[in-house]
């Protein structure tokens, strides 16, 4: 009798998580679409127990809901197979096959992924949306990629900066990469693996027109690597046309992504300025009485804090000339422009938000006034 509360308690909980069916937790990745595109919040690049993760396919699929993540692909080494003995699986599709059916009753894409696990010079590669990755297994690279182009895979060239395989922590492009990218056989690199951020791998994604990824890499628990560290994972934002596979793989392959870790945000810039356009929403402009000062609200609409700077040629009425937004947030600005305007272009700079190596994105908002 005396654990009477106890029982009550736990069929509350039941019954509210048998109502409500979500995973979604307060620490959700948001991100706004822009025009024409659905933004889609992608981590690409993830392990488990079937290479040399530390959790059953399932636990990633909870982990996806919780970040609200859009799309996720677990993307076990092919060849490197360190808990082989104990879980013996000859056939690498059932990471993939055991998160598709866990996400079956949820709003999660699993995309069918592999890792090409090489040393250097050629290093690792995530092939995604494969039809058999047990097909894709070879004794050579290059038979391994002809396979993933047969398949109609995206190929990314991952952790090209990581210093067990490039010692100066910068990427190497060699005359294997030289030639998949030649052949149509390497579309994507990772400008964010983990928490490394290499700007010598964003150029290379300019000069040979790579599709920008960030990915988690995660082998542990997000919860652990992340979250408890107060951080988000890095994802990649890809514009899609629909919410469908087919519309994701096509916007992967013409390059419509920018890689977020927490406030850094890196893309090209066709890409990332109307991202940052539509993360901060003016909610409010208007000047103060019987003044030339405009006062503008602006929202952060994202989960990640937003740095910014004036580039405008009116200065700022008590507030500093850098200022930064936080995830969610609003901040008033008020905007000396000398006198009433009736439309004003409001300029900023988004300070951790690359679009080059030390180039960062700058971002016009038109307002008009009454
Ligand atoms: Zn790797
Ligand atoms: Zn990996």
């Amino acid at each position: 009798m005396k654990f009477q509360p106890f029982f009550i308690a736990l069929f509350a909980t039941i019954t509210l998580f048998a109502q409500e069916h979500t995973h979604k937790s307060s620490r959700a990745l948001e991100f706004p679409n822009v025009p024409g595109y659905i933004t889609l919040k992608t981590d690409l690049h993830q392990h488990t127990v079937f290479s040399d993760g530390n959790v059953w396919p399932t636990i990633r699929v909870g982990e996806a809901l919780r970040d609200n993540l859009d799309v996720i692909s677990l993307t076990e080494h092919l060849e490197y197979q360190p808990h082989k003995a104990d879980i013996p699986h000859p056939d690498r599709n059932r990471s993939f096959e055991l998160a598709l059916k866990e996400a079956k009753d949820h709003d999660l894409m699993i995309i069918h992924g592999s890792e090409i696990t090489r040393q250097a010079p050629m290093g690792h590669s995530n092939a995604i949306f494969i039809e058999d990755a047990n097909k894709i297994l070879h004794n050579e690279a290059e038979d391994a990629f002809g396979e993933a182009k047969k398949q109609g895979a995206f190929v990314f060239w991952n952790h090209p900066a990581w210093y067990a395989q490039s010692p100066t922590g910068n990427p190497i492009l060699s005359d294997f990469q030289k030639e998949r990218i030649k052949n149509g056989e390497l579309h994507g690199i990772e400008v964010i693996n983990v928490g490394d951020y290499a700007e010598e791998s964003l150029a290379l994604a300019l000069e040979h027109n790579l599709t920008i990824m960030g990915t988690s890499d995660i082998h542990g628990l997000i919860d652990w690597e992340y979250v408890g560290k107060g951080i988000d994972r890095p994802v990649t934002l890809v514009f899609a046309k629909e919410r469908t596979p087919e519309s994701l793989q096509e916007a992967l392959f013409a390059g419509r992504t920018v890689a977020v870790f927490n406030s850094l945000f890196v893309g090209k810039k066709e890409h990332l300025v109307p991202l940052l356009q539509a993360s901060l929403v003016i909610e409010k402009a208007e000047y103060i009485d019987k003044t030339s000062i405009l006062e503008v609200s602006l929202k952060n609409v994202t989960s990640s804090d937003l740095m910014l700077e004036n580039q405008m040629e009116y200065t700022f009425y008590s507030s500093s000339p850098v200022f930064t937004i936080p995830a969610g947030e609003s901040k008033t600005l008020n905007i000396k422009t000398l006198e009433k305007k009736d439309k004003v272009t409001l300029t900023l700079k988004a300070l951790s938000a690359y679009v080059a190596p030390k180039e960062q994105a700058v971002v016009n908002w038109e307002i008009t006034l009454h």
